[in-house]
């Protein structure tokens, strides 16, 4: 234990603090659409450019526990909301300092969790009064746009956005797939169904068929025999079982009428000649997602033994092999749809690899609104109405709470004004200018304050400002920390 540090009361309060701010500082230069990139490396000399918190912050190597707590949030809030991962710890970071002023100011931290709660209530109220409901696309494809400025995937807003917005308003995320290819993003294509990199597993099988569709989990050949030989004229007669039984397997599957049959294992070469003189379409060793996501699409169930295989069982709908100079592809459009793919050409593997992590988070972000298509407007204007709010509000009986209240609507105004700061704007004078403005935000691209159409969805804004509330009260309440190692060692990789 002789390593070890104890850190009690305002030492360990003034410690979370600095962790905080240490946080938000690697993050806080990349907010906006005019936020600087980060070059992460490793010692492996790997490097990328990436201006997304989220991936900013699983990348930093730290043991320190307040920090893994805030990129706790971070990461909390990508997989609830697919986005605002860099406000929300710019966020909860302005708040510890806020609070920290408070309790040198001998505010107890549980008044100041009183008051952080009341300016969260009302700031939740304020965002929920000021929210606009739209149509599930129009919603979709506007937050998609502000999800993807800032990043590459930008410079094709107005093509990807909707792209997005179609995907999300027919599937769930996790049913969307993203399929890169090497070309001209204007190619990019979205497909009402499922793109499988597979070509059918014989040539001289049709390349397009239309009707029932079948998904089997087990081996299409004979079944393995563990045995050793010593008669060779046994031989011809193993073969005549197997293929009796091969035939067997292939008859039920006739029976059904299908068309085109998907097999996550592998498929025997008498099976697929029988496939290929039925008109078949066959297609071999499909990945686990990819035949689920064809269950979804289908409406066909995953058939585990042919002997049992029910009428119910089979799905449906057009099966096409695109070839293609860079990578072929068959697109499944299912009759029941629930699943879509995007066709994503890009010219270098780099490119692409941004804009999927882009377009991801755009589908997320639209797939919310698709689903409660109410938004706020972004570029500060919303954080500026609850600051408004929260200071005009009645004040709460406690001085002490209500100063924290205070301090709550103070630290939100962090938001517009590291937005004019990453646009290269006066703080001040655009701060001034927004306060008493109404309704205003940072245009950050024209470096003016004004009345901005950038929206963001009020689930994600709701959500960002309860966990970033929920983690500083958390914090607050903590008085004692114990370290291992001081912390400027911990971070002394950098
Ligand atoms: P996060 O990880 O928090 O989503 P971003 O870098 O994506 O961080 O920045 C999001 C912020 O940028 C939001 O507050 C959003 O409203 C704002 N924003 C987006 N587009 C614009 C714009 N054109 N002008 C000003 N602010 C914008
Ligand atoms: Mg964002």
């Amino acid at each position: 234990m002789e390593d070890e540090t104890i850190l009690t009361g305002r030492e360990a309060q003034r410690r979370i603090v600095d962790s905080a701010i240490f946080v938000s500082d690697r993050v806080r230069s990349t907010l906006g659409p005019l936020g600087m990139d980060k070059m992460l490396t490793d010692r492996l000399g790997n490097r990328t450019l990436t201006n997304d918190g989220a991936s900013i912050l699983k990348a930093l190597p730290t043991t320190d526990p307040i920090a893994l707590e805030m990129i706790g949030i971070a990461k909390a809030q990508e997989q609830k909301a697919f986005d605002g991962t860099t406000s929300v710890i710019i966020k909860s970071a302005e708040m510890l300092k806020n609070a920290d002023l408070l309790i040198d100011e001998n505010v107890h931290p549980t008044k100041i969790t009183k008051g952080y709660r009341e300016g969260m209530n009302i700031a939740v109220a304020t965002a929920e009064a000021k929210a606009v409901e739209y149509d599930p696309y129009e919603a979709a494809k506007k937050v998609a746009t502000t999800a993807m400025t800032g990043k590459t995937a930008g410079g094709y807003s107005e093509l990807l956005a909707d792209i997005c917005a179609r995907a999300a308003n027919c599937s769930k995320p996790q049913n969307i797939k993203i399929v890169g290819l090497n070309g001209d993003l204007n190619d990019t294509e979205l497909i009402d169904g499922v793109a499988v990199i597979k070509e059918p597993c014989l040539s001289g099988m049709p390349t397009k068929v239309e009707g029932s569709i079948l998904l089997v989990d087990e081996e299409l050949g004979p079944p393995m025999a563990n045995m050793s030989l010593t008669d060779p004229s046994k031989i011809a007669e193993i073969a005549k079982v197997q293929e009796q039984y091969i035939k067997e397997r292939i008859a039920y599957i006739l029976e059904l009428d299908v068309k085109a049959v998907f097999c996550q294992k592998g498929i025997d070469s008498r099976a697929q000649q029988a496939f290929r003189r039925e008109g078949i379409m066959a297609f071999r060793n499909i990945k686990k997602g990819d035949i689920h996501r064809l269950a979804t699409s289908t409406g066909a169930s995953i058939v585990e033994d042919l002997a049992d295989i029910r009428e119910d069982d089979i799905g449906s709908g057009k099966v096409e092999f695109i070839e293609n100079m860079s990578k072929s592809y068959t697109k499944v459009e299912g009759t029941v749809s629930g699943a879509a793919s995007i066709i994503l050409p890009c010219p270098t593997e780099q490119t692409l690899q941004e804009i999927s992590r882009a377009l991801e988070d755009a589908i997320g972000v639209a797939w919310i609104v698709a689903n409660e298509p109410k938004l706020v407007t972004g570029a500060g204007t919303i954080q500026t109405q609850m600051y408004q709010a929260i200071v005009n509000s009645e004040p709460m009986k406690d001085s002490k709470a209500e100063a924290a209240k205070q301090a709550f609507a103070k630290s939100l105004l962090i938001i517009p004004k590291t937005l004019a700061e990453s646009a290269g704007m006066d703080i001040m004078d655009s701060m001034h200018e927004l306060l008493t403005g109404k309704d205003l935000g940072i245009n950050a691209l024209e470096g003016s304050v004004s009345s901005m159409s950038v929206v963001e969805p009020l689930e994600i804004v709701k959500s960002a400002l309860q966990s970033a509330t929920e983690c500083v009260v958390g914090l607050l309440r903590t008085d004692e920390i114990v370290l291992s190692r001081p912390i400027q060692e911990l971070f002394e990789d950098y």
